[in-house]
């Protein structure tokens, strides 16, 4: 037998990779699992603050954002947040819902790196790395040149992930695999990002940075309500990553700085008071945020002193603040890449190209994107385990 032959050769030894890579390999197949990085799965590591947010439990297709939006649905259904449990259980590895279905490590995310690492040994899969590929040709086969030599595989799985965190390891690799055989993409983006502002428009929000507040942040159809952070910059916290993923640059987004409150009514009950504007929106707002919205956005003057038209008029505002941001953080500070591999080339079933049989696509590379909250791994873990039943 030649010993650089396989049957399934997974470039990209990430979240996706070694679940599709211990699949296989338990349905007997031989596996070479090859990664350009020295580190195995820098981002597992470094996810949900080195605790890793590994799965929700409330994953649903409509948690995901894809041009081809029921793509998503057969891989989630065979591979849900039990299975992944299940695994974890099984290697006695602690875990906790934080909030909102989130599950967490106890222990940190090195756990989880070591679970997979060992259901791949165990199943025999062999390692490659660090090991960069030069050339991908095919024949009958696909025949990858890589640094440590030439190797053979009758399937090609492309676990390459997205463009987020260069300094760890991503690369457009799995983008240029995928022109070069002919399979569409649709157009890339940071996802789960902070949001920036032209500085001349944020200097008097700037000295904002570190405040944070309860808000409902909205783009077209989509809201979110969670933790708004302001930045030197711009936005951060979760609800603008989350929101960030649906947002098109030169849009505006509108957010509700009072989301249980009726501001007209709240107005209007104290529109005798003497309090200045900033004092009592302090009582609702972060107290420098009071400040800077009653004096940038009025004049900071006891609230008996505005007629009832500019009260309106602010309440309209706290309750629909429009700003139109002037891009994001980009690829060094997002979490994710939005788009990515046209899925609408590839069999939702098992991940294979229609027209490239024997080449596959999980993870992160194609055009599926979870939002915040442990759904982007539970896509790595789905479709990595979807090819891996077929590869
Ligand atoms: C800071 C941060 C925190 C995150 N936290 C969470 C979280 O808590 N929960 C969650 O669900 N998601 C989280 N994510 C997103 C999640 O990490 C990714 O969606 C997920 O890792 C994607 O899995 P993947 O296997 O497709 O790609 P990756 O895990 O990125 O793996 C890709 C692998 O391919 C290798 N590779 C790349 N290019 C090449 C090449 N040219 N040759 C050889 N190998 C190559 C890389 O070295 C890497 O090992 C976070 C992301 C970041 C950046």
């Amino acid at each position: 037998m030649d010993a650089n032959r396989f049957d399934v050769l997974i470039v990209g030894a990430g979240a996706a990779g070694m679940m599709c890579a211990l699949t296989a390999a338990q349905r007997g197949r031989s596996v070479l699992l090859l990664d350009h990085s020295s580190k195995l799965a820098e981002k597992i590591r470094i996810s949900g603050g080195g605790r890793c947010n590994f799965t929700n439990l409330n994953s649903r297709p409509e948690n995901f954002l894809s041009q081809n939006p029921h793509f998503c649905r057969s891989a989630l259904a065979r591979f849900t947040p039990q299975h992944f449990i299940a695994m974890l259980e099984r290697h006695g590895i602690g875990y906790h819902e934080k909030t909102l279905g989130q599950l967490f490590c106890d222990d940190g995310s090195e756990a989880i790196i070591a679970m997979l690492k060992s259901e791949c040994d165990a199943a025999g899969v062999r390692w490659c790395m660090p090991c960069g590929v030069e050339k991908i040709e095919r024949d009958d086969e696909f025949v990858v040149t890589a640094s440590h030599g030439k190797y053979r595989a009758e399937s090609l799985v492309i676990a390459t992930g997205g463009l987020s965190i260069p300094k760890i390891g991503a690369t457009p690799f799995g983008y240029k695999l995928a022109e070069q055989f002919g399979v569409p993409m649709t157009r890339l983006k940071p996802g789960l990002v902070p949001l920036t502002f032209h500085p001349e428009e944020w200097a008097a929000y700037a000295e904002l940075s570190g405040a944070s507040l309860d808000a409902v942040v909205s783009f077209g159809k989509h809201s979110f309500r969670e933790n708004l952070l302001f930045t030197h910059r711009g936005l951060s916290g979760p609800a603008i990553l989350q929101i960030s993923s649906y947002w098109e640059q030169g849009m505006p987004l509108s957010i509700d700085l009072l989301p249980d409150l009726d501001a007209h009514e709240m107005f209007l009950q104290q529109r005798g008071s003497k309090m200045l504007l900033g004092n009592f929106l302090a009582q609702y707002l972060p107290k420098r945020l009071a400040e800077i919205i009653a004096v940038q956005w009025l004049e900071n003057k006891p609230l008996n002193q505005y007629a009832e038209k500019e009260l309106r008029t602010l309440a309209d505002k706290l309750k629909k603040w429009q700003i139109i941001p002037s891009g994001t953080m980009g690829y060094g500070k997002a979490e994710v890449t939005c788009g990515g591999v046209d899925t609408r080339a590839l069999s939702s079933k098992t991940m294979e190209c229609n027209n490239v049989p024997g080449l596959y696509f999980v993870g992160e590379v194609m055009d599926v994107t979870g939002q915040l909250g442990g759904y982007n791994f539970q896509w790595a873990w789905a479709s990595g385990y979807a090819a891996g039943q077929a590869a």
